[in-house]
């Protein structure tokens, strides 16, 4: 090989900023044979750090299945999936939660707190698996617990809560480890419309302060209007991805009321 007088140009790679998330050609399949069912078609998409981003599309879709993909629950069929620049698909169960404890937060729409635990102890939880020392942990509980509005009701258990007050709970106990990715799974589905604006105009705000990226299924045109992107998945494929031009923002008509 000759030697060149200057360096040549750098590899177009090189000055690319990887995304946060990237799957290409994402595939799942369930079951063998026969009956082996597709949920995941080949999927490719990439997020980077910072976005809030709404997955929809009519059930089946093979939503569930890519968040839980994204989520590191579970491990494609085949092709990649890049968080950070790790080879999750190269990963073994316990590769996988170490992950998810390193980077991930989670938020269910049934909330899945532990009953007859307090608040307080439930956003404990994922400092506990982590060895956080009692003192440090609790102070972290209750930052993350006055964060999400619920200053006051550390004591409380999940049964004295409304529906959305455990939603709270329930984030709060998702970002005290300050992850990079926050994934809800229909986070409003179980609440009334009101309890449902204030949830997401909290997530909204701790995208826009914290910049944890959100990656939120929702089958609600109301909610997925708070994100900045839109996904669509239809029979196990993205249909449709789409920038949303006008997110709704606090203080928008349709945010309600406080408290609950
Ligand atoms: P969505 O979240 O969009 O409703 P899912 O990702 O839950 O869709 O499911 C996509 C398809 O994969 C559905 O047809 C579902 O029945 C199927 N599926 C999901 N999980 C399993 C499983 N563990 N075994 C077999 N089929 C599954």
């Amino acid at each position: 090989m000759s030697a060149g007088t200057a360096p040549g140009p750098a590899p177009v790679a090189q000055g690319e900023v990887q995304p946060l998330i990237r799957l290409r050609g994402v595939t799942k399949v369930y079951g063998e044979g026969a009956t082996a069912f597709h949920a995941l078609k080949g999927i490719d998409l990439d997020i980077r750090a910072g976005e809030f981003v709404a997955i929809m599309g009519p059930s089946g879709s093979g939503k569930s299945t890519a968040l839980n993909m994204l989520g590191c629950l579970d491990r494609p069929t085949a092709g990649e999936y890049l968080l950070q620049g790790i080879h999750v698909e190269t990963l073994d169960r316990d590769g996988r939660a170490l992950l998810r404890r390193r980077f991930l937060g989670f938020v269910f729409q049934g909330f899945n707190l532990l009953a007859r635990t307090s608040a307080q102890e439930n956003v404990e939880l994922p400092l506990i698996y982590r060895g956080m020392p009692a003192r440090e942990r609790h102070a972290a509980a209750a930052a993350a617990l006055t964060e999400v509005g619920l200053a006051g009701w550390e004591h409380h258990t999940p049964g004295e809560l409304s529906g959305g007050q455990q939603q709270r709970v329930a984030i709060a106990r998702a970002i005290v480890t300050q992850p990079a990715v926050l994934l809800a799974d229909e986070p409003t589905g179980n609440l009334d419309t009101a309890r449902s604006q204030e949830i997401m105009a909290l997530l909204a705000r701790l995208n826009a302060e914290r910049g944890i990226t959100i990656l939120m299924v929702t089958h609600e045109p109301d909610m997925a209007a708070w994100a900045h992107r839109m996904v669509h998945f239809r029979d196990g494929q993205i249909q449709s991805d789409t920038r949303n031009p006008q997110p709704t923002r606090v203080g928008a008509p349709a945010a309600a009321t406080e408290a609950g």
